[in-house]
């Protein structure tokens, strides 16, 4: 085909995958309750994937139900260090022909994993994500179908939106740039807490011609196989996304000390995305390029609220976007700003909504929350809540639960001090932290907002008054990358609210958008004279 025919190619224009209801009577509930008890039924065995070969080491982990932590839903086998190796060198032996594929054949094997997850796919990942990371039947649509959808769908077009930028030329001159992918492998490193970020960290290099080693979070392993297995049926070849699950250190120890490190790719927790950054740095030396470091991490969302608020908007939005998976959202508000004023009205609706709220098995579709992913998590969050009771008011909720699943309920606290630790760290939890101020102190309020935590992720205000929202947005510019006005601060949508924060909440390259495709590219810029020069001199030097 020639070069003029490609660059007319253009990918479909992407739409956002609109999200199931799951409503009764629908047949997409039918569907997703018949294939629950059927995954449910099934003990998987998860391999490592390397060269498109899968491979068991017989040094297994089990995947289990949070809210029923002692059905055990598959077993997933460990990488050794040199399985880990392996996969290097089949990235590395995958890349060549990868990288030469055209950009439309690579965003073709994406486009097809879409419309697999979309139809005949969709109920299996959405089932997975359930029963393993322990999300309502909508949290897990919204994650593991839709968003995984828009990424794979809307980041084709923003490539293609990426390659088709071209410097100018001048007279008898072509200068042209080309996109090429990065030398080397990329690491990517994925969360438990959503089924499309992985398909995203992996998936987003692969589609500007890279190849990956993809190490997924051991407590959301069933969901990840599942999308291996999905890019996999829809064309991916071996070596491009090398699945490798395992001790977490261990596999890094391999991946960060290799000398083809060209990139990471990581969403997780900053103290981790920290440690790998220095690892780098001590490494610089060692590699043949400097690595790109993409990563996205930690929060501790705020909704602050003016007193010309609607109260009501404001309770649904902190019940939404506190308690919705448990809390365990980047973006999950976690630390709330009230005026006096409106205080105990917002309590009040609050505290009604969250006793109506029903935590418990996410099979059983009337039930709000799910448990929390594992017993690390379910220890660290109750002992914030132990402090809470000891130093702070718990308003609602406070109870813990972990003996079948680790129940946490949605908890309500208030503390009188804007410092308390509550306010400040990030919980990755049900738990909501409030404090009240004076009315009159709105400016010195979003001052404490701006400077109480090391975070700047996602954050809200809520206000009638305009001018207290240009206030708020000004006070705020560098205290959220995804800033919200009269809107809660999660369920950020591909293609329409670029996500990513700053400070330690990470790069900020926007998952999701052209920004962050751009990381996973080296431009070369090539510069064609259709007539060079034949003289050495210059006019200036001619005798007068
Ligand atoms: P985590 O940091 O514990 O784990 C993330 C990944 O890193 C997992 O694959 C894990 O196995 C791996 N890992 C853990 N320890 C490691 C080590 N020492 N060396 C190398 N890799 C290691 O995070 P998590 O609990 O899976 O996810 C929750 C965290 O992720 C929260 O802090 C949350 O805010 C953050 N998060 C951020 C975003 C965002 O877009 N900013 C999105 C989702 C989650």
């Amino acid at each position: 085909m020639s070069d003029a025919v490609t660059a007319r190619r253009r990918v479909p224009r992407p739409e956002n995958d609109p999200n199931l209801t799951y409503a009764p009577g629908t047949a997409a509930r039918a569907e997703l309750k018949a294939r629950l008890v059927t995954m449910a039924a099934e003990t998987v065995d998860i391999p490592i994937v390397i060269g498109g070969k899968e491979i068991r080491t017989g040094s297994t982990e089990p995947s289990v139900m949070p809210h029923k932590h002692g059905h055990v839903l598959g077993h997933f086998h460990k990488a050794t260090p040199d399985l880990v190796r392996q996969a290097v060198e089949a990235a590395l032996a995958a890349r060549q022909e990868w990288a030469s594929w055209s950009f439309e054949d690579r965003a073709a094997v994406f486009l097809r994993a879409a419309e697999l997850l979309t139809t005949t796919w969709r109920s299996t990942i959405v089932a997975a994500t359930m029963l393993g990371q322990s999300k309502t039947a909508y949290q897990a649509e919204i994650d593991a179908a839709s968003e995984l959808v828009d990424f794979w769908r809307y980041n084709a077009a923003f490539a293609q939106d990426l390659l088709s930028e071209q410097p100018d030329s001048s007279h008898a001159v072509w200068n042209q740039m080309e996109y090429r992918p990065l030398e080397g492998f990329v690491y990517a490193i994925s969360p438990f807490n959503f089924t499309a970020i992985g398909g995203n960290l992996a998936g987003a290099p692969a589609l500007m011609g890279n190849t990956v080693v993809w190490k997924p979070a051991g407590t959301a392993m069933l969901s990840a196989y599942y999308v291996m297995k999905l890019l996999e049926t829809a064309g991916l070849p071996p070596g491009v996304i090398n699945f490798v699950p395992g001790n977490p250190v261990e596999i890094s120890d391999v991946l960060l000390d290799h000398p083809d490190l060209a990139g990471i790719h990581f969403t997780g927790s900053t103290a981790v995305f920290n440690s790998m950054w220095q690892r780098v740095g001590q490494n610089l030396g060692k590699y043949r390029g400097y690595p790109r470091l993409v990563g996205e991490t930690g929060g501790k969302d705020f909704i602050v609220v003016h007193a010309s608020a609607d109260p009501q908007a404001v309770a649904v939005a902190a019940v939404r976007g506190a308690f919705e998976f448990q809390g365990q959202k980047c973006s999950a508000a976690s630390r709330m700003y009230v005026p006096k004023s409106m205080w105990s009205d917002l309590r009040d609706r609050m505290v009604a909504m969250m006793k109506e709220i029903r935590v418990g098995d996410v099979r059983d579709f009337r039930n709000f929350m799910g448990a929390v992913i594992d017993k690390k998590a379910f220890d660290k969050i109750s002992g914030y809540i132990d402090d809470a009771k000891k130093n702070a008011k718990v308003i609602q909720g406070g109870g813990c639960k972990g003996d079948e699943g680790y129940f946490i309920e949605p908890t309500l606290v208030q503390a009188s001090d804007p410092a308390y630790r509550l306010m400040c760290e990030e919980i990755f939890g049900p738990v909501l932290s409030v404090y009240v101020y004076d009315d009159q102190k709105w400016a010195e309020t979003l001052a404490i907002v701006d400077r109480t935590s090391p975070y700047a992720l996602t954050g809200a205000v809520f206000a009638r008054d305009r001018a207290a929202v240009r206030e708020a947005s000004t006070a705020l510019k560098n205290a959220a990358g995804n800033f919200y006005i009269n809107d809660k601060p999660t369920g950020a949508v591909v293609g329409q609210q670029p996500f990513g924060g700053a400070r330690a909440s990470g790069t900020n390259d926007k998952a999701g958008s052209k920004m962050n495709l751009v990381r996973w590219v080296s431009m070369r810029t090539i510069k064609e004279t259709f007539a060079p020069p034949t003289d050495y001199t210059y006019p200036f030097m001619a005798e007068e």
